[in-house]
């Protein structure tokens, strides 16, 4: 997707090698109308799917996963990383190494939401070595739910995630796919699915 590679490139802060700092448009501030766009964009590529439902993680998957799911028309659902007075009995979870806070979190999706009817689409805004997809995949299993495939914002190529996600069988679509973030400079792979 030209306008995130482009957004991406003029916004982008590269922090170290492998981390890139995205709060401008991703992990803080939320630009709406660009958000709509990342939305129409993973609809068109997952179009004619039979998706029920779309799943992300709290909190910087919410944004492009509500606005896929306007643009699909299907609900969407984010597991929750902390439990709650609310949010305490009938919850699937699962363990999430976090790349960037460096701390294991468990993960819940109440048992409400999801069933073995759906059709999952997981969304998420940023891949690094695959561990938050990996744990809304193990989610979307323990509900019995089918997995379509899963969407990324900004895919990290030249760490595992991807890789592992597909050695598994899963289909991954990435909309901007970082080749490199060495020396301060950002560079992306060609094959980018949109
Ligand atoms: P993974 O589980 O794939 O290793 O890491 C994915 C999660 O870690 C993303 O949801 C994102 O919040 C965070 N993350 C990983 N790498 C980066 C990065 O380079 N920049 C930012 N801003 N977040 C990252």
């Amino acid at each position: 997707m030209e306008s995130l590679k482009q957004k991406i490139l003029t916004e982008g802060k590269v922090l170290s090698d492998s981390v890139v700092k995205v709060d401008s448009f991703l992990n803080h501030q939320v630009d709406p109308a660009f958000m709509h766009a990342i939305g129409e964009a993973f609809a068109s590529h997952f179009a004619g799917s039979n998706i029920t439902k779309i799943l992300t993680l709290e909190s910087s998957g919410i944004a492009p996963a509500v606005m896929t799911g306007l643009c699909m028309d299907v609900p969407v659902i984010f597991a929750r990383k902390r439990k709650s007075l609310t949010l305490n009995e009938g919850l699937y979870s699962a363990d999430v190494y976090s790349y960037t806070k460096e701390e294991t979190n468990q993960i819940s999706l109440s048992d409400d939401y999801i069933t073995s009817e759906d059709t999952i689409l997981i969304i998420d805004d940023i891949l690094a070595n695959g561990q938050a997809a990996l744990g809304l995949v193990d989610l979307t299993e323990q509900a019995g739910a089918a997995l379509e495939g899963i969407g990324i914002v900004v895919e990290k190529g030249f760490q595992k995630g991807k890789a592992m996600l597909s050695d598994r069988g899963i289909r991954v679509e990435s909309l901007a796919t970082i080749a490199s973030l060495k020396n301060g400079r950002i560079t992306f792979e060609n094959e980018e699915a949109i």
